[in-house]
């Protein structure tokens, strides 16, 4: 059985084709699925019992179950998915007028290590599959159509859950095009976002391979010597390796590469770290998030105060770049993605999430 949900429109349209089933096949399944967002068997009138019976034997439609879900009164969502082997991820909902941002999980843990990351703490369990990530999106879709029917509108997907989304390149590509396909939930290519620690192997197939999404870049500091300190891979991947790969990237009218910079107190917030960042960034296409630090128990790093995260900002727009400070959201139930646990008894995350992604 292959899972349906790992299916691309073109995978589909090519299966009916050689199980000689009509071309009107792929489009009545994904309207069913995907634009209907039908659990149940399809049921198109104009379905032939031939590809019933073909669907039957040949399509999976297990998705990921909500294993718990947690709201906050200021509307974040935060589910814990459980897969099919046990495993769980948490997949968050962030409001944004009147609006939600989807923020996706790309792995079981994560193998990068970053040393302010809870999510990386936990180490690498295994990549999620396709249907996993289109999974959270449709399960999340359904809860919020039958919970706030009034607002149930999903903008935008940020891949910025647990996981190193470039180190799963496959799935999340194929996810992103089912994600951005007519024929599948139609969202905006620019309404998606894929944040990376520099992940140089996915970064070299993103030109070429990847469909026309937003990329994130996690940068953190602006020298090697600081950054291998927060992202052990900036050793093996340093600045001027990837920098010149993110910039060759092309980027349409009114887009922008996302810097995501992690502000930790003492560390990195200082004026000079951020003159080195505007410096840096300042010849680029460029949009800075400022991503102030959410401590959890054992993190070895501090936020810095209000009054630092103001000053940097108004350092590295003195370049002129824009630049964001991340609200945070869902602090009630500590629900955010990077640093994601995935217990469910122990719900401890912190919150970080960007309420400004457009
Ligand atoms: N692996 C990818 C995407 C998931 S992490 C990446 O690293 O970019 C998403 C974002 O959350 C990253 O920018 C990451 O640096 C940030 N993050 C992780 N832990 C955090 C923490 N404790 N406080 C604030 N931001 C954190
Ligand atoms: Fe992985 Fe991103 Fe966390 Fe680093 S910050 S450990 S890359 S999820």
């Amino acid at each position: 059985m292959i899972p349906f949900y790992s299916l691309s429109y073109q995978d589909l349209r090519k299966m009916c084709d050689q199980a000689d089933l009509a071309p009107a096949t792929a489009n009545h399944l994904f309207n069913w699925y995907y634009k209907k967002r039908k659990l149940d068997f399809c049921r198109a009138h104009n379905l032939s019992s031939k590809a019933k019976q073909y669907i039957l034997s040949s399509f999976d439609f297990a998705l990921p179950k909500i294993h718990f879900v947690q709201e906050s009164t200021d509307k974040t969502v935060k589910f814990l998915m459980l897969l099919h082997d046990g495993a769980t991820v948490e997949t968050v909902l962030i409001p944004f007028q009147g609006k939600y941002t989807l923020c996706l999980s790309s792995q079981v843990g994560c193998a990068m290590n970053c040393s302010f990351c809870y999510t990386g703490a936990q180490g690498f369990k295994r990549h999620l599959y396709t249907e996993e990530i289109i999974g959270q999106f449709l399960r999340a879709q359904i809860w919020l159509t039958e919970q706030r029917p009034a607002d149930d509108r999903i903008l935008n997907i940020v891949f910025m859950g647990q996981g190193e989304p470039l180190h799963n390149f496959d799935a999340v590509k194929k996810a992103s095009e089912i994600f951005i396909s007519q024929n599948g939930l139609s969202l905006a290519d620019h309404k998606i976002t894929i944040s990376t620690s520099g992940y140089l192997p996915g970064l070299l197939r993103w030109k070429e391979d990847m469909p026309n999404v937003n990329i994130a870049l996690s940068l953190h500091a602006a020298t090697n010597e600081k950054r291998a300190q927060l992202i052990p891979l900036n050793r093996r991947y340093p600045l001027e390796t990837i920098l010149p790969i993110v910039d060759a990237i092309p980027q349409g009218k009114k887009r922008f590469v996302t810097y995501e910079y992690l502000l930790t107190s003492g560390f990195n917030d200082s004026s000079e770290d951020a003159h080195a960042l505007g410096k840096l960034l300042q010849h680029k296409k460029a949009y800075i998030n400022l991503i102030p630090f959410n401590p959890y128990p054992g993190s070895q790093w501090k936020r810095p105060a209000d009054l630092q995260i103001l000053g940097f900002k108004q350092i590295v727009e003195s370049y002129s770049i824009p630049t964001l400070v991340r609200t945070t959201k869902g602090a009630q139930i500590l629900a955010a993605c990077g640093q994601l646990n995935t217990s469910s008894r122990n719900m401890q995350t912190c919150s970080h999430l960007p309420a400004q992604i457009s």
